[in-house]
């Protein structure tokens, strides 16, 4: 039986109320409630007696008591309401499952086509009820995961994640992908399924539920991060349910089993979707570790079990397909950091990680145990993971160990680890302020080692090598990835991939995860093992395959892009005027002129002023004499009084102004007209 521990806030029934009385028909949360743990569904899924009860803070914890109803009728049962509602809806589900039988009947095709394969290929032939996959986000770019499976009145969304911004985009924090599909459809959306806890899958998680309210699903930690988002967002209806490897559920038509996986953060987990069109395998982020530092290593024999009973369709992920081989297991990292705390014994040492990496925490801090070293650490999302890692029970650290980093200084450079941000070398991250003697917790000198435990995310290259550079000017030891084994992939290589494949044996392939050559070369790999080119999909963002039970085959695509987050606000990338403005201004510079004209008389009343900014001006010129004559020239040419709002007058000294910088300089700088009227 599935028993999820739920932790939710204290003001979390009223979501579940309000999900009761939205527009979606009587007791729909109920009705779905209890189509999630229908017999036969149950029958089937695993129960290691166990059902966690781990909270991850002091909210309430529930435990499922009931195999039968869902967890909100029981929730309502307890509270002695809606109870007749809970037995409507039950009817309703009981008719609803009919029509749906009777639906599926009718859909299944007389005749079998006589080739499968063509009738897939054929394109504008429809099968009735495809089982839709939309893509929003991360095809045809890394980072950003996010999609959609949608059979009838039913969606579920696959991650929730963001991109940071490139050099392309001053200013902006973040990128997230444009949901307005889901919005449009959001009494569909059953629940929202996190595979893992990394910011390019959970990162835009509380962007989505301000807009789609909706369970979700993930392991422990995942949701730990997940609700650290949230908090950041202060979204406080959130019904986060958390589910272990092995879990079965049913969201609307869809029932769910997580698989467990390995890769660079805890508690990752693969999908294992069936649909009434057949089974779709998700493989969320994943490598084969057989020798992982905690947890269980990759479920290979239920994925083989998986493949036996067939799979229809497999989106895997191609981030490290262009790699041959195997990744190295995470147990390696540990080996070459102890050669490392050992050899320098007598120096102070500094890590720098992904936060996320909690496997990685626990080695450096088991190390820090074993060299009797205490651990401080320094950044804030560091400070945040370890937090939400160590109440959950995923990260252990024994007491004592941990101090703050301001107490290091009190302690001899032998008896201390720094754990820090910034192995991406991010300008505002505790390394980076460290290496340029702008962090003054920590100074570095000439008896620090310093572990770079990571690998650049490519485009970051430039800023990590500044730091390291800095690092080395500062008399310090760097250890990067080039120069020892520090850093293992959390990504499955060429190798790993072919067994997943091999495993699962499905019938149909789309690569997801990666940009467009990632996506190629994981389809040539596909074929290399015997896939026909037929029964392969390459999509791009917000394409839509259908998946019928013949074949599958590109539908209609949805509207989809990528939403700029800036501060609390959101701007569209693809016509967003701020972004050419920027990058405008960041260019060229900036001319603003201002004027005052009398409402009466129409006259200019003083001289106007001309500031410029980022212009590069040249060597003895003086314009201002020049743009004052021009300005005094369109007051002449306007008729000011009947100009209320000055954009008459505004627009003939924009003009004429970038005209003249444009004839004297060929350049082309924002010129902005301020008039007042007096
Ligand atoms: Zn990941
Ligand atoms: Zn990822």
């Amino acid at each position: 039986m599935f028993q999820p521990f739920v932790f939710m806030r204290a003001d979390e029934k009223e979501y579940i109320l309000e999900q009761r009385q939205d527009g979606r028909g009587k007791g729909s949360a109920a009705k779905k409630g209890a189509e999630h743990f229908s017999p036969q569904f149950l029958g089937n899924a695993k129960n290691d007696g166990r059902g966690a009860q781990t909270d991850v803070r002091d909210a309430q914890t529930e435990i499922r008591s009931d195999g039968r109803g869902s967890r909100q009728e029981t929730r309502a049962a307890q509270r002695g309401a809606h109870a007749a509602a809970g037995a409507q809806a039950r009817r309703n589900a009981q008719e609803e499952k009919k029509r749906a039988a009777k639906a599926e009947k009718a859909e299944l095709p007389k005749k079998e086509p006589q080739d499968k394969k063509r009738d897939f290929s054929k394109k504008g032939k429809k099968s009735r009820n495809p089982v839709k996959i939309i893509f929003l986000g991360g095809v045809g770019e890394i980072g950003k995961n996010m999609t959609a499976i949608e059979y009838g009145n039913d969606i579920i969304v696959i991650d929730a994640g963001l991109t940071f911004p490139d050099e392309e985009l001053p200013g902006i924090d973040l990128v997230i992908p444009d949901i307005s599909y889901l919005v449009q459809n959001k009494n569909k959306v059953r629940g929202v399924l996190i595979t893992h806890g990394h910011e390019d899958h959970v990162g835009g998680i509380a962007y989505l539920l301000k807009e789609v309210q909706a369970p979700v699903y993930g392991t422990k930690l995942t949701l730990a991060l997940a609700d650290n988002k949230l908090r950041e967002q202060r979204i406080n209806k959130a019904h986060l349910v958390c589910v272990k490897p092995g879990d079965k559920i049913k969201l609307g038509c869809f029932g769910i089993e997580f698989v467990n996986v390995n890769h660079s953060i805890a508690g990752a987990v693969a999908l294992c979707i069936d649909t009434p069109n057949g089974r779709i395998f998700h493989s969320g982020d994943f490598k084969i570790d057989l020798t992982p530092v905690a947890g269980r290593q990759i479920d290979l024999s239920r994925i083989a079990e998986i493949g036996r009973e067939g799979v229809k369709l497999l989106l895997c992920e191609s981030t490290n397909v262009e790699r041959p081989g195997y990744t190295m297991s995470e147990t390696v990292v540990g080996t070459t950091l102890d050669h490392l705390f050992s050899e320098n014994s007598n120096r102070r040492i500094i890590v720098a990680t992904f936060a996320s990496n909690v496997h990685r925490l626990q080695q450096i801090v088991d190390l820090a145990v074993k060299y009797r070293r205490k651990v401080a650490l320094s950044g804030r999302s560091m400070l945040n993971v370890v937090d939400a890692a160590s109440k959950i029970g995923e990260l252990s650290i024994p007491e004592g160990v941990l101090i703050d980093v301001e107490k290091a200084k009190n302690f001899f450079d032998r008896e201390i680890v720094i754990v820090s941000t910034g192995s991406q070398g991010e300008p505002m991250s505790a390394l980076t302020r460290m290496a340029a003697g702008e962090f003054n917790k920590v100074t570095i000198g000439e008896n620090d080692t310093i572990i770079i435990s990571a690998s650049p995310i490519p485009g970051n290259e430039k800023m990590i090598y500044r730091v390291i550079n800095n690092l080395y000017r500062k008399g310090a030891n760097v250890v990067y990835e080039s120069l020892e084994k520090i850093h293992v992939s959390g990504h499955a290589c060429q190798e790993e991939l072919k067994i997943l494949h091999s495993l699962l044996k499905p019938e149909f392939f789309i690569p997801v995860h990666g940009e467009y050559r990632h996506l190629k070369r994981h389809a040539l790999l596909a074929a290399e093992l015997g896939m026909s080119e037929n029964n392969i999909l390459l999509p791009d963002i917000g394409n839509c395959v259908e998946l019928s039970k013949q074949g599958m085959q590109f539908g209609e695509s949805v509207s989809s892009g990528s939403r700029l987050v800036d501060g609390a606000n959101l701007e569209d990338r693809e016509n967003s005027v701020v972004m050419k403005d920027r990058k405008h201004l960041s260019e060229d510079g900036i001319f603003v002129i201002t004027a005052c004209v009398s409402e009466r008389s129409g006259d200019l009343l003083s001289d106007p002023t001309v500031v410029n900014r980022g212009f590069v001006m040249p060597e003895n010129a003086d314009y201002v004499g020049e743009i004052r004559r021009i300005v005094v020239n369109c007051a002449d040419q306007t008729d000011v009084r009947a100009d209320v709002n000055n954009t008459e007058l505004a627009a003939c000294i924009k003009k004429s102004v970038k005209n003249f910088i444009y004839k004297k300089t060929k350049q082309n700088p924002v010129v902005m007209a301020l008039i007042t009227r007096v």
